[in-house]
């Protein structure tokens, strides 16, 4: 199989260190690629070249906007001509089914198109000032930071790569990037686009490897301006404190524990379909996924009906065959979750469908977790943790106020969804949401005109729209004194 190389400077690179990684398809235990395996030191070499890119050679940073913006367009027709063999690649990395990686696929193309459209677009604010200095214009710019580390998790491999990669380089950056090491075979394909697309050498730079050594390597850079990361909190905790070396810019999107809100009076069956998006799509390993969900006791045994009925009827089984879900990424990934439902039962939740593995036929070979749903109580482990996997709770509750209080009774603050036909209790209860991302009567859509990001352990900033071009800038205000002469301040100097 061929070796899957590092590109740095414009080449395509083997490790120093000459080791490999295999590639395993979690719906078969297959390897389905090769990819080099590096260290530190190619870190490094990517961050040198990164750096030489910005402030020396500059011909990224310095091209004319419209120039940019056409190399960023002509990604996302590349990207389109390829999409089909993207989207197969993720689900056999990934195993989520093949529809599922289309719709990433063109979400990851109209990320492009949509920062490319932004670049050069009007941006700052001017202001007159006059505060005993004389008459003063002062203005902003917005600048590139310089160079920008980006590391990425394995759930949405080529989303989170354009998620990242588009508005930093719309914004005039050079980029290191590591993808996860469990499924980097589309973000490989990523970059021989950006060589065919005509980016400048230096400007991304792609290096494949473990987070404990590339990542750690970019975290603790002192060449490194910024760094941007989207994973588990626990990691992103480990990249802030490495990022204080140099003060480094940071990004982060790191996990959640999302609550799903449903009273009595909400359209049911809705609720349900929607309920399953928003805790079983990509075999509920999505960082915003609403598992932890409350419904008010009047309704409870009815949602719990329909939902279970929903969750058995799934069909379950290698991406490829475009089943309802796929298998989770990894064995120790299955079994972590599997771990999670025993420590659920001994604390005294009720399974009420699901709870094992999924072995039939081909199943066998890979990593199935049959839809799992679980009758809680608030403080059970798995209310309170992420479980990443098609696992969820269910909690009843008998008022609003409740309701709120036990939705905002986690760490984390990414998303929440509520579901009801009454306007205003709709409004109070997404106000009063902690959470970055809230939705009403629906949940799991992302856009890419809108700011996506957490408040409390899920992170800091926020990606995509406006907001996620102006991360990777940094404001420069510009004062210019417009009386001339000598501000005569100083009555003895
Ligand atoms: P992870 O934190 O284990 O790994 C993420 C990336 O970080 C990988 O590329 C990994 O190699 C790298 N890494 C690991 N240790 C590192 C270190 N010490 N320094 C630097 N990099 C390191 O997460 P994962 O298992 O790949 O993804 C699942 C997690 O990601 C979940 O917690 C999920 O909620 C979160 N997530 C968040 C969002 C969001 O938008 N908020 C989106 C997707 C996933």
């Amino acid at each position: 199989m061929e070796i899957k190389k590092n590109y740095i400077n414009g080449k395509w690179v083997e490790s120093e260190t000459g080791r490999t990684l295999d590639i395993l398809n979690p719906a078969t235990g297959e390897v389905i690629g090769v990819v080099t395996h590096s260290s530190a030191v190619d870190a490094e070499r990517a961050i040198q070249a990164a750096k030489t890119a910005f402030y020396q050679t500059r011909e990224w940073r310095d091209m004319d906007a419209q120039t940019r913006a056409d190399i960023l367009l002509k990604i996302a027709d590349l990207m389109e001509a390829r999409a089909d063999e993207l989207a197969r690649t993720d689900t056999l990395d990934n195993g989520k089914p093949l529809r599922e990686s289309e719709g990433d696929i063109s979400d990851a193309i109209h990320c492009y198109r949509y920062y490319a459209g932004l670049v050069g677009a009007p941006e700052g604010s001017t202001y007159q000032v006059n505060q005993g200095f004389g008459k003063m214009h002062s203005y902003e710019v917005r600048e590139p930071i310089g160079v920008v580390a980006q590391i990425t998790p394995w759930n949405y491999p080529l989303l989170m790569t354009a998620w990242k990669l588009a508005p930093a380089l719309a914004a005039g950056n050079c980029v290191v990037f590591k993808p996860s090491d469990l499924s980097p075979l589309s973000t490989v394909m990523q970059f021989e686009i950006f060589e065919q697309a005509g980016l400048p050498a230096g400007t991304a730079n792609l290096v494949l490897g473990s987070g404990t050594e590339v990542g750690v390597a970019f975290s603790s850079s002192m060449d490194v301006d910024m760094i941007t990361f989207t994973g588990s909190t626990a990691v992103g905790q480990d990249i802030m404190k490495r990022a204080a070396c140099n003060v480094k810019k940071i990004g982060l999107e790191l996990g959640g524990k999302s609550p799903l809100v449903i009273f009595a009076d909400c359209n049911l069956d809705a609720a349900v379909e929607w309920a399953m998006i928003g805790f079983l799509f990509n075999q509920g390993e999505v960082c915003s996924a609403v598992a932890r969900m409350y419904v008010e006791n009047s309704v409870k045994d009815e949602f719990v009906k329909k939902l279970v009925a929903k969750m058995e009827a799934m069909t379950i089984g290698n991406g490829l065959e475009n089943p309802d879900i796929g298998p989770v990424i990894t064995e120790k990934d299955m079994n972590r979750i599997l771990g999670m439902i025993e420590t659920a039962k001994s604390e005294g939740a009720k399974v009420l469908t699901g709870g094992y593995r999924y072995t039939e036929g081909d199943c066998a070979k890979g990593y199935f977790i049959k839809p799992t749903l679980l009758d809680c109580k608030q403080g059970m482990t798995p209310v309170r943790e992420e479980i990443f996997g098609p696992v969820g709770t269910i909690v009843g509750f008998d008022t609003e106020a409740e309701a709120i209080a036990l939705a905002n009774d986690t760490e984390y603050g990414l998303a929440g969804a509520v579901f009801t036909e009454n306007g205003a209790k709709a409004l109070r209860v997404t106000t009063e949401l902690r959470a970055g991302i809230t939705w009403v009567n629906c949940c799991e859509p992302t856009f890419n005109q809108a700011p996506w990001g957490g408040y409390k352990m899920s992170g800091i900033g926020r990606e995509l729209g406006v907001h996620g071009m102006e991360e990777y800038q940094e404001t420069k205000q510009i004062n210019i004194a417009l009386e001339p002469g000598a501000p005569g301040w100083y009555v003895n100097g």
